[in-house]
C-alpha cells in the first residue's frame, strides 16, 4: 500500500504517469495535484477519473501553506514530481514564472514532505523529473552522461537546473531519499501544441504554415511520451536511493529531416499529394539562446535497470498522428482561447 503525490498529472507526461499507476497499480492510492494552467486539462484523464484509487486535487505547488497543509492531512509517502512551466520560448517571455513553479514549487515539495519523514526516512522516495536541457548544448558530437556538467541556456533549463541541485542538496543535507532521471524530447498522445510535432500536426491540418526555426539544423533526441512513463514506473520501484539517470529515445533528427517525415506521414495519413505538407514549411528567426544539439546516452538505465524504448521513432509518431486525427475535438478545445492569443504573439510577428 502506498500513498503517491503525483504532481502535474494533468499535463503532457504527467497525464500518461498518472493512468499508468492508476491501473496497473490498484493497491496504490494515487493523488494528482495539479494547478490546471493552460498546459493542464482534465481531459487528457478523463478515462480514469472513477477509478476507486485515484483522486485529483487542484492547487499550486508554489503556495506554502498549502502544501504544507496537502501534506499534513494526507500524508504522502512518495512524490512523482512533474508540475512545471515547460515551454521554452514562454520563459524567454517571463522568466520568473518559471522560477516561482520550477524553482519554489519544488522547494515547497521538498520541504513539506522532509517536515513529514525527517525522523523516518524508510520506504519514502521523492521523484524528482527532469530534462536534458539542463546540460546546455552539444557540438555535432557526444552525448550528454549522468555526469556532464550542468550548463543551462534558457530561463527553462535554468530553472529546472536550480530545481536539480535543490533536490539533490537535500539529499546531501537532510539525507532525504531522491531519484532523479533526466529526458530528452518527449512526444505522443495529448502533447500540447505549442511544442513542435503537436504544433506541426495542427499547422498541416489546418493548412497554415509550418515555422521552422533558423536553419532547420537544430537536433533534439525524441522519445514516445508511453516509454518515459515506462521508465519512470521502472525508476520508482527499481532504482537506488540518490541515484540519477539520463533517459533517451537512441533517436536523434535534425528538426527539418522530422518536419520533412512528418509532413509525408501526414500526407499519406490525409489522403493528400506526396509532398503537399512540406509547401508549408516556412523558417522563422531564430529563437534567442537557442541549444545546437542535445542527445543522450541512456546507457545506464538500460544496463543498470534493464529498461529501453519499447517502439521506434517511426512507429511512435504514427501513433501519435493517429491520436491527434481522431481526437480533433480535443485539439480544438486546447487551440481556442488563450492558445489562439499566444500563437499570434510568438509566430505571425516574424
Ligand atoms: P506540461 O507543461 O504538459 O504539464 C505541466 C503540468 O504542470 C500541467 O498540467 C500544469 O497545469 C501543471 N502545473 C504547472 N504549474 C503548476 C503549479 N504551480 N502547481 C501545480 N501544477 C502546475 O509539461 P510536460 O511536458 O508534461 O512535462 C512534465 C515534466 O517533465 C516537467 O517537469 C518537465 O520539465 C519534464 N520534462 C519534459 C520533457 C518534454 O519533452 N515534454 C522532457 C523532459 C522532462
Amino acid at each position: 500500500m502506498k500513498k503517491i503525490l503525483i504532481t502535474g498529472g494533468a499535463g503532457f507526461i504527467g497525464s500518461h504517469v498518472v493512468r499508468r499507476f492508476v491501473t496497473k497499480y490498484p493497491q496504490y492510492e494515487i493523488y494528482n495535484l495539479d494547478l490546471l494552467t493552460y498546459a493542464g486539462n482534465l481531459e487528457n484523464i478523463a478515462d480514469i477519473e472513477q477509478n476507486s484509487n485515484y483522486h485529483f486535487i487542484k492547487g499550486d505547488i508554489a503556495d506554502e501553506p498549502f502544501i504544507f497543509d496537502l501534506f499534513t492531512t494526507h500524508r504522502f509517502d512518495s512524490v512523482i514530481h512533474l508540475a512545471a512551466e515547460s515551454h521554452v520560448d514562454r520563459s524567454i517571455e517571463n522568466p520568473l514564472a518559471f522560477v516561482k513553479t520550477n524553482v519554489t514549487g519544488t522547494i515547497n515539495l521538498l520541504n513539506a514532505f522532509r517536515h513529514l519523514w525527517q525522523d523516518n526516512w524508510q520506504n519514502k522516495r521523492f521523484y524528482h523529473i527532469s530534462t536534458d536541457e539542463v546540460y546546455g548544448t552539444l557540438g555535432v558530437e557526444g552525448l550528454f552522461t549522468e555526469t556532464t556538467p550542468y550548463d543551462p541556456n534558457s530561463p527553462y533549463s535554468a530553472s529546472k537546473a536550480a530545481s536539480d541541485h535543490f533536490v539533490r542538496a537535500y539529499g546531501e543535507t537532510y539525507k532525504l531519499p531522491y531519484v532523479l532521471t533526466n529526458c530528452s524530447n518527449n512526444y505522443g498522445p495529448n502533447h500540447f501544441p505549442e511544442k513542435l510535432i503537436p504544433l506541426f500536426i495542427n499547422n498541416i491540418l489546418n493548412n497554415k504554415p509550418l515555422p521552422v526555426y533558423g536553419d532547420g539544423k537544430y537536433t533534439r533526441d525524441w522519445l514516445f511520451v508511453k516509454d518515459h512513463a515506462a521508465a519512470i514506473d521502472l525508476v520508482f520501484h527499481k532504482a537506488p536511493d540518490f541515484e540519477t539517470y539520463n533517459i533517451g529515445g537512441f533517436n536523434e533528427w535534425q528538426n527539418i529531416d522530422l518536419v520533412k517525415l512528418l509532413c509525408d506521414i501526414m500526407d499519406e495519413k490525409l489522403g493528400r499529394q506526396q509532398g503537399e505538407s512540406r509547401g508549408l514549411i516556412t523558417y522563422v528567426k531564430d529563437r534567442p539562446g537557442h541549444d545546437l544539439r542535445y542527445a543522450i546516452d541512456a546507457s545506464k538505465i538500460n544496463k543498470e535497470l534493464g529498461w529501453k524504448p519499447s517502439v521506434t521513432f517511426e512507429e511512435g509518431l504514427n501513433e501519435t498522428v493517429d491520436w491527434f486525427l481522431q481526437n480533433r475535438e480535443w485539439l480544438s478545445n486546447v487551440t481556442s482561447g488563450e492558445y489562439l492569443g499566444y500563437y499570434e504573439k510568438q509566430y505571425m510577428h516574424k
